[in-house]
């Protein structure tokens, strides 16, 4: 038996093979090549593969969730096998010389555009179809696919690292748990982990090519893997395992329970989402709607710019399924730890302190626009709000929110169909907190970004895993900017939440409801111990001390709530009632 240690970033125990990943290069040549016969061979290969993909996905689709819903898996097989985009592939290869994945980029980026520009709503809505079809031939070109990635059978992987782009293209279904050398605890790809309800071990320097293969158990409480575990490990985790499954159980008693608490204050409890791919967790865990839907991982999960009619059809299906839940988009938060190759981003020294997120949107009008339209356009099919990422000043978001209204304008002028949206502002910099009583009459709601927030405000940049010794997540310099913030909006008679991962400790959960919040969103498999939280607390009793984990200390309250206590926010504030 081998050990390996590291940090664990979900309580939980995983046990499975290990399967070793190794990145691959995905970046797409655009050097002519000698041998285009093997390019033919090549496309030809990932398009019967794409085809066997998608018939098998029907297969699933039609079982569970039946015939509506696969019907899209057999328009996608029919379309691999469509003449003028196959020729459109094969001329790209024979007359330019170009590689397979070169063709099969440029040729679905086209018949995309094709169809977006159609008038017909059907077929434009085929130009997302057409990109996904693009997109699962890249993959399997570049061996970025399921098959490749994860192999067939259910394992723990095992990488050097994962970019949140590779972890968000991970089949769940096939995911028991990872273990990566490098990382951060307050990484997207924790953050992943955590929304995928997945056992996860950073930091882990033990790890080693020889392991794959073999029997593993990450044990996530104690922040270590067993490889090859004895019989008698192996069983007392199983135990383990096994007790984790019957609290879980006991925790569906709470579904369809309100979140209120002993004394009668009903809060929101949300949940923050990747994807479509998440809204079965939103179901079955019973959230009252999505608080943060972090949009850039749409960005991430494609190689080529997602198309107005790819997101539109990405975002409505949420909001659809979901209606009439509320389901809060945050525009796209892409740079730093999030990239895409597409972007082509420059290398930054201080990436977290650079370009990102309402950065990029402001300075690059016609992407952010393309993503404000789809926005727009999905919020007709449900209960939708969208909420800006990285605010730093009222400039921001004033600019921020003419693109907005400049594209309501051009999609009424086109006939488009749209619904009321709320327009919310993330507050998760120093310097939004300080001005938010000013961004606050321009907005309907504040959600506060804790993960950043943290970072910014303790200098302390989420990607080095070297400071982790030096962070306190219950440090008293955040908390108080989470009360002011909670302050400054309810003066203002907006609704306050907060989505960063903090929301779900629950050490932290009363404290948040005497500083008066409205919703906490957190990740879905936090919802159910959270609600249980809330209804255990009574308002009316005297504070707990907060305990400040870290230091092993007590901190006082960030701010006496009483004595500061601050309007509740008016009508938007109000916890809506459960179905
Ligand atoms: C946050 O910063 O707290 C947040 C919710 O956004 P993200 O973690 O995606 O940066
Ligand atoms: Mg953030």
């Amino acid at each position: 038996m081998q050990v390996g240690t590291g940090k664990s970033v979900l309580n939980g125990i995983a046990i499975g093979k290990i399967k070793i990943y190794k990145k691959k290069d995905t970046t797409i040549s655009t050097t002519p090549v000698t041998d285009t016969g093997a390019e033919l061979l090549r496309f030809e290969d990932a398009q019967q593969k794409a085809i066997a993909q998608q018939t098998a996905l029907y297969e699933k689709a039609l079982e569970e969730a039946g015939e509506d819903i696969a019907e899209v898996f057999n328009i996608h097989a029919m379309m691999l096998e469509d003449d003028d985009f196959v020729d459109a592939i094969k001329e790209i290869i024979t007359k330019q010389k170009m590689c397979a994945e070169y063709a099969v980029k440029t040729a679905g980026t086209n018949q995309a555009a094709v169809f977006a520009a159609m008038d017909d709503p059907y077929l434009q809505a085929r130009s997302a179809d057409v990109m996904d079809i693009a997109q699962a031939m890249l993959d399997i070109l570049q061996g970025t696919d399921v098959d490749s990635m994860q192999g067939t059978e259910p394992s723990i992987l095992v990488a050097e690292d994962l970019a949140p782009s590779e972890t968000v293209r991970l089949d769940k279904s096939l995911l028991l748990g990872f273990i990566t050398r490098e990382g951060s605890t307050n990484s997207h790809t924790a953050i992943l982990a955590r929304s995928m309800n997945i056992p996860a071990l950073i930091q882990c320097k033990e790890i080693d090519d020889s392991w794959d293969g073999k029997m593993a158990v990450i044990d996530g409480y104690n922040a270590c893997v067993y490889v090859d575990p004895t019989a008698d490990l192996l069983k007392s985790l199983q135990k383990r395992q096994q007790e984790d499954k019957k609290k879980l159980a006991l925790l569906q008693e709470l579904k369809g329970k309100t979140n209120t608490t002993l004394d009668g204050t009903t809060i929101n409890v949300y949940a923050n989402i990747g994807g479509i791919g998440d809204v079965g967790a939103v179901q079955q865990n019973d959230a009252g709607g999505v608080g943060l839907f972090r949009s850039e991982f749409v960005y991430l999960n494609s190689k080529d710019y997602p198309t107005e009619e790819y997101q539109f059809e990405a975002y409505k299906q949420v909001v659809e399924t979901l209606a009439p839940k509320k389901v809060i988009i945050r525009t796209c938060d892409i740079g730093a730890d999030k990239t895409v190759d597409y972007m082509k981003l420059d290398h930054e020294e201080n990436p977290a302190l650079g370009y990102r997120a309402i950065r990029i949107c402001l300075t690059r009008k016609d992407f952010f626009k393309t993503q404000l339209r789809a926005l727009l356009r999905a919020s007709a099919y449900g209960n939708l709000g969208i909420m800006f990422p990285m605010i730093t000043s009222l400039r921001e978001l004033h600019d921020a929110k003419n693109i907005l209204d400049e594209c309501k304008v051009e999609l009424a002028a086109e006939g488009k169909k749209m619904g009321d949206i709320e327009v919310g502002t993330m507050i998760e910099t120093p310097a939004a907190v300080l001005v938010a009583d000013d961004l606050a009459e321009e907005c309907d709601f504040f959600s506060i970004g804790t993960n950043d927030l943290t970072q910014y405000t303790c200098a302390l940049d989420r990607q080095n895993a070297k400071l982790e010794p030096f962070a306190n997540p219950h440090h008293p310099a955040v908390l108080r900017e989470i009360k002011m913030t909670i302050d400054a909006g309810h003066r203002h008679g907006i609704w306050v939440g907060i989505c960063g991962e903090l929301g779900a400790d629950t050490s932290l959960t009363e404290t948040f409801l005497r500083m008066g919040v409205d919703e906490l969103s957190v990740n879905p498999k936090s919802i159910l111990p959270v609600r249980k939280k809330i209804r255990s607390i009574d308002l009316s009793k005297p504070a707990a001390a907060v305990v400040d984990e870290e230091a092993g200390e007590a901190e006082p309250q960030a701010e006496d709530p009483k004595a500061e206590a601050a309007p509740k926010a008016k009508s938007k504030a109000k916890a809506e009632p459960k179905a």
